[in-house]
């Protein structure tokens, strides 16, 4: 049966909404006692200790004695006991999975490469196994696992949660990713772009953290933006919003892979850079580059200072229409720092309106390669909550 949401007013809906106050504040804030918690929600000592009786007997709080000021209290936390999170972040050429009991505590990391031309099948295959792996060598099982988040290196349409291009992620053509891993992993999934996941690793957990407006920008194989507006995740009308890799630079530049011309992406996309130093240095990875370029090879750091050129002239028409406080570069690229950062900050200064960047911080990551796996754990965090407080909400109303 599902559960009749309260009408608003109600007597009942306002003891959800306190129930949520007291979640909410656990989450934020960690454990605490009920005098605590009533001075942090604002609610009466009695309606705490009504709400912190009914969480408990749902087991959705644990309690813990403990010493406060001398005296003795009982802690009131979230209930975390067997609760593992999950997060995965397809990109072009690998995946990484972590496993975590929160954003900031992830217990277990894992990578693997992905062929060239792998199809959807063989990525979620491969996905699976190592999530697998993890949570075996943690001493738990997959029914510890709550919540999975899952980032897809191209754009996903929220309407239909599938992969929204057909030809930027091929072999990913009309699959529902998030129906394919439900069922293979047997736990709730959320689904995302890689770059809006990286922008809310970083709003949580690093360099975008306590920003109103602000942009990630992933650069890896492919260069995407996650954008944040007053203080969310900002996904646009069908979920597709930030996709900078596909902004025209050039109208008379070399074909893309998405069939647009001069798009940033065929100026600072891994094959791109790749192809400007096959006939100087041969067939080199896009970490061959990275490398070379840490240990001052000039070709290598060339081609990467161009690509910082490019990625400012972009990134100066975002700035001019959205005014953002901080631009965050993350991704493989970011590893190299002022070396891509430095022309891509004087690009900016040239081209984008004066007022807009006098204010501009652009920073590296704080996560680096990790904001997307950090942001796909956030996600699964908050479709636990959102299943758990139904939970709650369930229990207390049967
Ligand atoms: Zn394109």
């Amino acid at each position: 049966m599902n559960p009749s949401p309260a009408a608003p007013g109600s007597q009942a809906s306002l003891r959800e909404a306190n129930r949520l106050r007291v979640l909410d504040a656990l989450r934020e804030q960690g454990a605490m006692t009920q005098v605590e918690i009533a001075g942090s929600t604002g609610l009466s000592p009695a309606t705490v200790s009504n709400m912190v009786k009914e969480l408990d007997a749902a087991g959705a709080v644990e309690l813990a004695p403990s010493i406060r000021n001398g005296r003795r209290a009982v802690l009131v936390s979230l209930a975390t006991g067997n609760t593992l999170l999950a997060g995965i972040a397809f990109g072009d050429r690998d995946v990484r999975v972590a496993i975590a009991t929160g954003p900031r505590d992830i217990v277990g990391r894992h990578r693997m490469p992905l062929p060239a031309s792998h199809n959807a099948d063989e990525g979620m295959e491969r996905a699976s196994r190592l999530l697998y792996d993890l949570v075996d060598k943690s001493g738990k099982t997959m029914s510890d696992v709550k919540a999975v988040g899952v980032g897809i290196p191209a754009p996903v349409d929220s309407v239909t949660g599938q992969v929204g291009s057909e030809s930027i992620l091929p072999g990913w053509r009309g699959i529902d990713v998030g129906d394919e891993m439900r069922a293979r992993l047997g736990a709730p999934v959320v689904i995302d772009n890689t770059s809006n996941l990286g922008a809310l690793g970083e709003l949580r957990c690093g360099a975008l953290q306590g920003v109103s407006d602000g942009a990630y920008i992933k650069l890896s194989y492919g260069v995407g933006a996650g954008l944040v507006l007053g203080g969310e995740i900002f996904r646009g009308s069908a979920g597709t919003a930030g996709e900078i890799g596909h902004l025209t630079i050039d109208e008379n530049g070399p074909i893309c892979r998405c069939g647009n011309r001069g798009c940033l992406e065929t100026f600072i996309g891994s094959p791109a850079l790749t192809d400007a130093l096959m006939g100087s240095h041969g067939r080199l990875t896009l970490r061959d580059i990275i490398a070379n370029a840490l240990e001052g090879d000039m070709g290598c750091r060339r081609v990467l200072e161009d690509a910082g050129r490019h990625l400012g002239v972009a990134v100066a028409g975002l700035v001019n229409l959205l005014n953002p406080e901080v631009v965050v570069v993350g991704g493989q690229l970011a590893q190299v720092g002022d070396i891509i950062l430095e022309p891509m900050r004087r690009a900016l200064d040239r081209s984008a309106i004066p007022s807009a960047t006098a204010s501009l911080d652009v920073r590296l990551s704080d996560l680096l390669t990790g904001a997307d796996v950090v942001g796909a754990v956030v996600a699964a965090e908050t479709l636990h909550a959102a299943n758990d407080n139904l939970l709650v909400t369930i229990a207390s109303t049967s």
